[in-house]
């Protein structure tokens, strides 16, 4: 993946999270506040308006940039310094080995920034398993991706506005897992082994 077709995949979420605010709503209002779907779709809006070119590593910097300034909440901070931190590890091309390197930055640093390990239902616990997926599958498919965020669904919340909802916070996935199913599916798109 070149910085044009990056450009593309991440102007892409714009159009993604138009469509899955909704759902990213619904979810939110389960265990949170019911803002992750504006936050995710006003955060890639900009995105869209504001990266329009430059490296790489550029890229995914003025990214992060903006993702930090443009959504509110928990997962601005989380999702904005993760493209920050990833823009110091990519290459001129994203390769799949290159990709799997960044996807393990973005979950140190999520788990840094958040504190938080697995299973404490966020968006951690899809994140933190795809550089591995992709290592042994060769490739992000939704489907194994959406695999991770459904295993939050059981999970008791001790992260984030979720964790005040207990042992209520079961039955619903995520909202931020089920967000960056999204995110890393956008990164993942194209992106092969071989
Ligand atoms: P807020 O919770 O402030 O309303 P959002 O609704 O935009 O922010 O984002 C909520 C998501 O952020 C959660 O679903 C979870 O995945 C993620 N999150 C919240 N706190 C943490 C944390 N400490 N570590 C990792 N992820 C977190
Ligand atoms: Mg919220």
């Amino acid at each position: 993946m070149d910085a044009k077709k990056l450009i593309s995949q991440l102007h892409g979420l714009k159009t993604v999270f138009d469509d899955k605010e909704r759902e990213l709503t619904a979810l939110d209002r389960e265990i949170g506040d019911g803002d992750h779907g504006v936050n995710m779709k006003r955060g890639f809006a900009a995105v869209a308006e504001k990266v329009t070119d430059g490296s790489t590593q550029e890229i995914l910097k003025q990214t992060g940039m903006t993702l930090m300034s443009s959504i509110g909440g928990a997962s601005g901070p989380l999702y904005g310094f993760s493209f920050v931190k990833m823009s110091e590890v990519a290459k001129d091309t994203i390769d799949s080995n290159n990709l799997a390197d960044l996807l393990d930055v973005f979950a140190k640093t999520v788990g840094e920034k958040g504190k938080v390990s697995g299973g404490e239902k966020t968006m951690y616990d899809v994140i933190s398993k795809t550089a591995d997926l992709l290592r042994e599958e060769g490739s992000l498919d939704l489907e194994s991706l959406q695999a991770l965020a459904d295993d939050t669904e059981d999970m008791v919340a001790t992260k984030g506005r979720a964790a005040y909802f207990k042992e209520n916070s079961k039955g619903t996935i995520d909202p931020g897992a089920q967000s960056a199913v999204y995110v890393i599916q956008a990164l993942g798109e194209g992106v092969k082994n071989g």
